[in-house]
């Protein structure tokens, strides 16, 4: 028993190996059939994403970023716009924002979910406002009655940036299907990821799908025929073939992450470390398991030293990178974000987890918390367990 017990951050080789053959297979359909661009595989996923998401309309785009330009911009938003989004997420939820002239208008974080706080939100609004975009981090969904009863009231758009929320519910009601359009990326460690990148906007506003698809191939329906100056933004056939098969397995994917987080919520002691808010029912996908303590660098470090790998997702708020210091927002401006940019660990989440990994993640952090030096000796570890 004296194996040392590694533990990566995710490990995508581990789903790999479940499902190669699956994957392979569908890879060499697309190579048979030659169908590279906008082919089968793409309209056939678009299907089974809209019927996922619950909702009328999905476009198979080049990632999650181009998802979220796409819609927003189908959505009418440009120069001198504003779009409310949350302080604590990662930069490609503003970067869309900034790249169509409009302004990322920025909301502290709820101390308990570290999704946009509600209570700020209508502070936050102005004459220019056009739409708020809450991002459903960590694969929590934000509160969506209280945003769409904000924005109701104003007149304003909700755009969903579930890129990290796949299969996240809200009074069963799926991550994607309650604004006016979403994006989702599928970047190869989101909890739906392709071989590389990908990305998909729902909607179900027939418009809004009409002009994404014109936006995404050149702004053509017919070949040469060019309607609006559009992009290049299309999700490859490959990836979709890759994304069809995996799309099979995402919600027993989902399931064993919440077990994972459910396990790590009864071995992991709450002293040094607070644990994610258990939410009601099984609507959180934990794409990533947050903790947070003040000696984050010290448990980070821990960790490291017991073969734990650990990330911090993010170590820098939007407001403090040099990318946005023309927003002009001063450091201490979102006191909640910045409190959790110092204190955020995540720990390792992905489906393949074995109890052993797991058990070693839980003993690592419960001995950090009691003082005890880092082990790598899977047989010591246990005994420390015992406390
Ligand atoms: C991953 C991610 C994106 C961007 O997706 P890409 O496919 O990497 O462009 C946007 N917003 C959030 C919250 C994300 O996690």
């Amino acid at each position: 028993m004296a194996r040392e017990t590694v533990v990566p951050f995710v490990d995508l080789g581990a789903q790999y190996s479940a499902i190669g053959p699956a994957v392979r297979a569908a890879i060499t359909g697309v190579l048979e059939r030659g169908d590279y661009i906008l082919g089968a595989a793409v309209g056939e996923f678009e299907k089974q994403f809209a019927y996922f998401t619950g909702t009328t309309y999905a476009i198979g785009l080049d990632s999650g970023l181009s998802a979220i330009e796409l819609g927003l911009r189908a959505l009418g938003i440009g120069p001198g716009d504003e779009v409310i989004i949350p302080a604590n997420t990662f930069i490609a939820s503003a970067l869309p924002v900034s790249g169509l002239g409009a302004r990322p208008v920025l909301v502290d974080a709820n101390e308990d979910t570290y999704n946009i706080d509600v209570e700020q939100l209508e502070r936050a609004i102005t004459p220019r406002t056009r739409a708020i975009m809450p991002v459903h981090l960590y694969g929590r969904m934000a509160d969506m009655d209280a945003i769409l009863e904000v924005a109701d009231r104003h007149g304003l758009l909700v755009f969903e940036d579930a890129c990290q929320a796949h299969g996240a519910t809200q009074g069963g009601r799926p991550a994607g299907s309650m604004g006016h359009a979403a994006a989702f990326s599928f970047y190869p460690a989101k909890n739906l990821g392709a071989y590389g990148d990908g990305g998909m906007l729902v909607t179900n506003d027939s418009k809004v799908d009409e002009r994404v698809r014109l936006l995404r191939n050149y702004g053509s329906k017919v070949k040469y025929h060019h309607e609006i100056p559009g992009m290049n933004r299309r999700l490859d056939t490959l990836q979709a073939a890759v994304l069809k098969e995996k799309l099979v397995h995402l919600s027993d994917w989902n399931a064993a992450r919440r077990r994972h987080a459910a396990t790590y919520r009864e071995r992991i002691h709450e002293d040094a470390v607070t644990l994610p808010e258990a939410p009601v029912g099984d609507e959180h996908v934990y794409h990533l398991y947050v903790v947070r303590s003040q000696q984050r660098d010290e448990l980070q470090a821990h960790l490291t030293s017991s073969g734990i790998a650990t990330g911090i997702h993010y170590p820098i708020p939007i407001h403090l990178q040099p990318a946005y210091k023309d927003l002009g927002y001063a450091k201490g401006a979102f006191p909640v974000t910045e409190r959790l940019a110092a204190e955020i660990l995540s720990l390792p989440m992905y489906p393949e987890l074995s109890p052993e990994q797991i058990d070693a993640v839980a003993v690592a952090v419960n001995a950090f918390q009691y003082g005890q030096r880092p082990v790598r000796r899977a047989a010591v570890v246990d005994t420390i367990a015992e406390c």
